[in-house]
């Protein structure tokens, strides 16, 4: 998968639960590649593609750390979302990911036949942010949390702004 696709994929799943958590959970979303990387560098010798940093246990595990143990403003945990996506979405490919550190084969789910880079990865990226789009703006500002969406008119209903001002700006979203 695609790093742009791991990142809208994380960052509006993310949305919904927490917007506080977007930026870690962005972050997270691409740290199973990454991690590779930096294992590989402090290791000194290379860490092949989709091992340790692709198993589900390990991030289960830190989830469970995060969640029951111990975490710093519940960052850890957004982190950590980040890869769980990271993880679902890489198990959609047809080379699958694995679940457990003994595991001898690689896990695929949905019959694994995404290719990576090509465009099933892109649509269902845009489906997972659509559907995450809807839910938090259908939640409206009250309920829940609109970072770059303004309710118009709703604040006009309420009197916070007057007609003028609604009708010039309604039409901007950001
Ligand atoms: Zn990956």
């Amino acid at each position: 998968m695609r790093w742009f696709n791991h990142v809208a994929v994380a960052g509006s799943v993310a949305a919904v639960i927490d917007p506080g958590m977007v930026p870690l959970a962005m972050l997270g979303s691409t740290s199973p590649d990454w991690l590779e990387w930096i294992g590989g560098t402090a290791a000194g010798r290379k860490v092949k593609h989709r091992t340790i940093t692709h198993v589900l246990l390990t991030w289960l595990t830190a989830a469970a750390f995060f969640g029951l143990v111990w975490d710093f403003r519940g960052w850890g945990l957004a982190f950590t979302l980040g890869a769980i996506c990271h993880w679902l979405q890489d198990s959609l490919t047809v080379t699958g990911v694995p679940v457990t550190w003994w595991s001898d084969r690689r896990t695929t789910l949905l019959g694994g036949r995404m290719r990576t880079g090509g465009m099933g990865e892109y649509v269902l990226s845009g489906v997972v942010v659509l559907i995450c789009g809807l839910v938090v703006f259908m939640r409206g500002p009250d309920s829940g949390f609109l970072p770059f969406f303004r309710n118009w008119p709703a604040l006009y209903r309420e009197g916070l702004v007057d007609g003028a001002e609604w009708r010039a700006r309604r039409f901007e979203w950001f």
